[in-house]
């Protein structure tokens, strides 16, 4: 969610500052702004909107070689220029940027304005900048240690804090200098010659420099263009791992689509190979993984598995749990990761918790993870980018290696995701009763699944047609039964996502216990029904629907012509054995979201209200 930008070196910042935010920019968000730190002052520029438009405002920026970028996602008031960061502490001596929610910023800020602090906008952030004040303004310098008053003041406003941060901060009295520090809210530094990057993920900085610092909870960071150290909040000096970056982890470029979307929808085939690469093993008929740090007898130990994750995230555990259920024979279960952080529910010894995450730093699923580790489970990630939070909380777990996901609405990373649940489901299947033979079968079936996809694929002018005829409705049905109900779900989602329709996914059979009521002329139901155990079942939902007068759409298997003559619209899909359908299934309804909000003059990559990467509660 939103991001942070920081230089220092001996270059313009302004130029690093507004290419790292147009990098960070898929991340969502309503605002941005800088700060560049000139001879005796700091200029701030914000602005309402797109990047451009800050760009635009900033002009020719003023020279400074250290400066503050941010894109806010607004939690606390309006996403005003007030509002938006850089925010300024004190008469200008602080000004900071930060990620993530203070969740005791009025007790704080009644305090601060008590003691004469002026307040300037609604946002939480004001009050650090403010509190980052009055510390300095409580601590004498200290000779020989130039950068000491500072730190102490940072450390002493940071004790104060609940909530979550990321934040970089400069000062007007001490140019050349930057501050950054992380609680909950990703941050990392990038470590280049006689310069260096704060960034709230690496794609800023691919490309800058190789070698990044991930920063972790309660680390601070001093950063002069001579060098960089890391202290923990409390307790001093700690050493940091400086870890390489590859340089195409920033690479962002839309490669002739129209939208990030589009081409994400475009690239599953590739991330589906990515996903699945060197992890088959036809020697023993099962999958392998590096990362799960779980010795086999730990893992053979197993006796439920939940998997959590929020959103898309969350569908594609719903499609693991059919999976592992069914290939394995483990008990499943399915939680958000918002409710299995406080719900405390009972769970068994031997429980395996996976968290399953695009961006590996959803502040939820992060939470979920962290609570189910300290109660002493095991804890695996199921997750895209690498040396995301998630993925050092975690006590190991499986990288989907989708590339960058851009497009707030995820596609390719739902796939990779169901992928990898599918290549664990053969895996623990194969250490307990699954036969070598059908580990070989559920193998080919894996490895024909990206060319399933690019056949899968041609289905979109069709889809463009059928997007055309609903554009307008106002309500739109999504109906599924078995692996294809999480579809339905997830078809649903992409929908309200990026085209704003009112959507509703449901298990076909449920229909007739409420939603039926909505069926009228103006309100489209979409089955998925390919071949399969439930067809029979769907296709007399589908009859239900179509007697109440509702248009009825179908995603079907390519040989089924005696579907057309009932489903007004019909959209064909290969054929796939059933605990795949997902995979195949959700591409003509990732295509039609993405028309429908196209034809409707939606932003696509940019959804109004969201952010791609969810680290706020
Ligand atoms: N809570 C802060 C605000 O509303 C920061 C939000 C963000 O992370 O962008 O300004």
């Amino acid at each position: 969610m939103c991001g942070i930008v920081g230089y220092v070196g001996s270059e313009d910042a302004a130029e690093f500052l507004i290419d790292g935010l147009r990098r960070l920019e898929y991340r969502g968000y309503d605002s941005a702004g800088v700060a560049i730190v000139c001879e005796d002052d700091i200029a701030v520029t914000r602005s309402v909107g797109r990047i451009q438009s800050l760009a635009d405002r900033l002009g020719t920026p003023p020279p400074g070689t250290l400066g503050l970028g941010h894109t806010r996602w607004a939690t606390h008031g309006p996403a005003t220029e007030e509002n938006a960061h850089p925010h300024i502490g004190g008469d200008g001596e602080v000004v900071l940027v930060h990620n993530g929610v203070i969740e005791n910023y009025q007790i704080l800020k009644d305090g601060l304005i008590e003691k004469g602090y002026h307040f300037k906008s609604a946002t939480d952030s004001e009050v650090i900048a403010h509190l980052v004040a009055e510390g300095l303004s409580n601590t004498p310098a200290i000779e020989d240690q130039p950068h000491a008053r500072y730190v102490t003041a940072v450390q002493w406003a940071i004790a104060q804090l609940r909530g979550t941060y990321g934040l970089a901060i400069v000062f007007r009295d001490k140019p050349g200098f930057m501050i950054a520090a992380r609680f909950g809210s990703p941050l990392v530094i990038g470590v280049g010659r006689g310069e260096y990057f704060v960034a709230s993920d690496a794609s800023p900085i691919a490309g800058r420099t190789d070698r990044i610092v991930y920063l972790a909870d309660h680390q601070l960071a001093v950063l002069t263009a001579d060098g960089f150290s890391v202290l923990h909040r409390d307790s001093g000096k700690v050493r940091v791992n400086i870890q390489p970056l590859e340089a195409d982890s920033g690479e962002v470029s839309m490669n002739g689509y129209d939208h990030y979307m589009l081409k994400e929808i475009y690239e599953q085939p590739d991330a589906l190979r990515n996903a699945m690469r060197g992890r088959l093993n036809d020697q023993d008929a099962t999958a392998v993984f590096g990362g799960l740090n779980l010795t086999p007898q730990q893992l053979r130990g197993v006796e439920r598995i939940i998997l959590t994750g929020c959103g898309t995230s969350w569908h594609s555990a719903l499609v693991g749990e059919y999976m592992i259920e069914e290939l394995a024979r483990i008990p499943v279960c399915v939680e958000y990761a918002s409710e299995l952080r406080y719900r405390n529910p009972p769970i068994e010894n031997n429980t395996l918790v996976f968290g399953i995450t695009q961006s590996g730093e959803t502040a939820d699923t992060l939470a979920a993870l962290n609570e189910t580790k300290r109660k002493g489970h095991r804890t695996l990630a199921i997750c895209n980018v690498v040396g995301s939070s998630i993925a050092q909380a975690s006590d190991g777990g499986v990288y989907l290696h989708a590339g960058p996901e851009i497009g707030v609405a995820s596609t390719k990373a739902f796939t990779s995701q169901c992928c990898v649940l599918a290549m664990l489901a053969l895996y623990f299947g194969r250490m307990r009763h699954m036969s070598f033979e059908t580990g070989g079968r559920i193998i080919e079936d894996l490895r024909r699944l990206p060319a399933t996809i690019e056949q899968a694929l041609t289905c979109d002018a069709e889809v463009r047609r059928v997007a055309e005829k609903y554009q307008s409705a106002t309500n739109v049905l999504y109906l599924g039964r078995r692996y294809n109900f999480p579809t339905a779900l997830e078809g649903a989602l992409k929908l309200k996502e990026i085209s704003y329709i009112h959507a509703e996914g449901y298990p076909a059979a449920e229909m007739k216990h409420g939603p039926i009521a909505l069926v009228d002329a103006d309100t489209p139901s979409i089955f998925i029904m390919p071949r399969g155990t439930t067809y029979d079942k769907v296709l007399s939902n589908m009859e239900e629907v179509k007697a109440r007068g509702g248009p009825v759409i179908a995603i079907a298997s390519s040989d089924d012509t005696e579907i057309r003559k009932i489903a007004d619209d019909v959209i064909m899909i290969p054929e796939a054995p059933e605990f795949l359908q997902p995979i195949v299934s959700v591409i003509p309804l990732q295509l039609l979201s993405y028309h429908i909000a196209v034809l409707r003059g939606c932003d696509v990559d940019k959804p109004r209200n969201l952010a791609k990467s969810v680290t706020v509660e």
